[in-house]
Parts: structure tokens; sequence; C-alpha cells
């Protein structure tokens, strides 16, 4: 296993990650972890506590993150936000906004799987969800039921982009959300490009928006396909990044952090173009 000191793609229970912020702190700094960024779905609640939490810790740095879904024809398209302004006031009422589109998509979702048979307590999935509501906590609460065994088997039938019980988000596009991050200083990063059927063609747009860098490394990735998709980046002067997506999820095989993610070299990029300083003493 190749260990990372750089994971930029991490989950806490601000959205549906199972770790809360200071448990991801403490998992950060014993995998050895010296940069991170934490990119809860239409969150930054986790951010304060962990930016303070990291700061015992001289080793670790935490580049404040954010994750948006955005839909295109046939794909859902997820942009990561690095070095965002998250105490911007407008910023923080748009999250808002796409939190409360998330409370009424979980709704329509569970009244479907109600009609499909498979009923489940409305309030168990808001109570799952400590933060932002998501898919996730519809596929826990299908497991209590005892109607599947595992979550994914929840998004393969009912609650994936094809699902019986799927239901659409509010639509925003991909370079809407390059200008929302890049409009409070942040750095737009396209996430996991491999689910995205014909992701180059979104690229030469998507840069000319302001996009800076795309996850080559995630997940499972071979090395064949982070070769792929580093050459890709490069194409479009686009920066290689990436990290576990870690949730906590405790699936079998769960990518755990620390164990995929870009160079600290290419956090250090991020760093200088952001205008902030890299320190750390490690
Ligand atoms: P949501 O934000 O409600 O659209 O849910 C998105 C989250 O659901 C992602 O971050 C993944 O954790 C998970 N997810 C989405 N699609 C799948 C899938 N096909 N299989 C497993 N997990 C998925
Ligand atoms: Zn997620
Ligand atoms: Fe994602
Ligand atoms: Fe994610």
């Amino acid at each position: 296993m190749v260990l990372s000191k750089v994971d930029l793609h991490l989950h806490t229970t601000c959205s549906d990650g199972n770790l809360s912020p200071l448990d991801l702190i403490d998992k950060a700094v014993s995998v050895g972890l010296n940069v991170i960024s934490i990119t809860d779905h239409d969150s930054t609640e986790a951010l304060d506590e962990a930016i303070l939490a990291s700061s015992k810790f001289s080793s670790l740095s935490i580049i404040p993150g954010i994750e948006l879904s955005t839909d295109i024809p046939e794909n859902e398209v997820h942009m990561l936000g690095y070095f965002i302004d998250y105490q911007d006031e407008n910023f923080q009422v748009v999250l808002s906004e796409f939190r409360e589109g998330r409370v009424g998509r979980a709704k329509e979702m569970v009244d479907k799987l109600g009609e499909l048979g498979l009923p489940l307590d409305w309030e168990r999935v808001l109570e799952l969800a400590e933060g932002a509501v998501g898919r996730p906590h519809i596929a826990q609460a299908m497991v209590e039921k005892g109607y599947i065994t595992y979550p994914q088997e929840a998004f393969n039938k009912y609650i994936g982009r094809n699902g019986l019980a799927y239901a659409e988000r509010v639509k925003l596009t991909p370079e809407e959300a390059v200008e929302l991050i890049t409009g409070v200083g942040g750095l737009p990063v396209l996430a996991h490009p491999h689910v995205i059927d014909g992701v180059e063609k979104l690229l030469p747009n998507l840069a000319k928006a302001g996009l800076v860098g795309m996850e080559v490394h995630y997940g499972e990735y071979s090395r064949s396909e982070v070769a792929e998709f580093e050459s890709m980046a490069g194409r479009y002067g686009l920066i290689p990044c990436g990290g576990s997506d870690y949730h906590a999820f405790g699936t079998p095989g769960e990518v755990q952090p620390g164990t995929v993610g870009p160079s600290i070299e290419i956090a250090k990029k991020l760093y200088e173009l952001s205008g902030r300083e890299f320190s750390l003493s490690c």
C-alpha cells in the first residue's frame, strides 16, 4: 500500500461521513497525514472545529474545502472547492439553500421507496443525518430495516442515478459551481472524473470558467487510470489533485485516509495559488 501525506477529499458527520470532525483529525494524525482537506457536501460546518483541533498538531495542515453536486444530462459532476472563504455570508446562504433542497429530495426518495413497498421512517433518516442529508443516510436506514445488507445495494437498485427511487436534485451546472467557488476566493477542482462519461469534453469550458485542478488520485484508481487522468489534466493545465473520499462507511475494502493522494509538492502548489503560506514542520 502506498502511503500518502496528502488527502484532499474527506467527509465528516457534517455531511454523510461517519466520523466527527475531531475524530477525523485524530485519524488523519494517526495515519501520518500532513495536509488534508475536509470537503463535506454543501456544508462547511466541520471547518472551524477541525481547524482549531488541527492547530494543536504542527505536522497537520487543513485546507478549508467543500464538495458541490452539479448535474449535466446523463451525468452527475462533483466540484471540490479549496481555500474557500467559508465565512462569506452570501456563500453560507447559498449552502443552506442547497441543504434545504437535499431535505426535499431525500423525502421524495423515501416516499418513492414507500411506494415500492420499502417504507422508511422519515424521522430516522433525519436522525441519521446529523448535518447535510444525503443518499448514504437513506441507504443506512434501508440497511437498518433489513431491506439490504450493504449500502451499496441501495445505490445499485434504488437510489443510484438510474435507480427506481431516485429523485433529481436542484440543478446547478458545473460552471455555476466553479463560479460559486471562485466567487469566495476558492480553487475549484473536478472530483472523481471516472464517473463522468466523456469527461474530457467538459474540460475546455470548465478550464475557461476557472477550474484549476482535477482529481487524478482517487479511491481505487489503478496506476494506469492515474496516468490517464494525469495526462488529461496536463492537457488543460489542471493541477493533478486527489484523495480518498473517505466517509467511514465501514464497508469492506473502504479506501482509508492517507492511502491515496497527491504529493506534498502539489499541496504546496495549491497553497501558492491561493496566496496562503505553506508552513509545516514535518
Ligand atoms: P447525495 O449527496 O445525496 O447525492 O449522495 C452522494 C453520495 O452518495 C456520494 O458522496 C457517495 O458517498 C454516495 N454515492 C453516490 N452514488 C453512489 C453509488 N453509485 N454507489 C455508492 N455510493 C454512491
Ligand atoms: Zn459523500
Ligand atoms: Fe463526490
Ligand atoms: Fe466526496
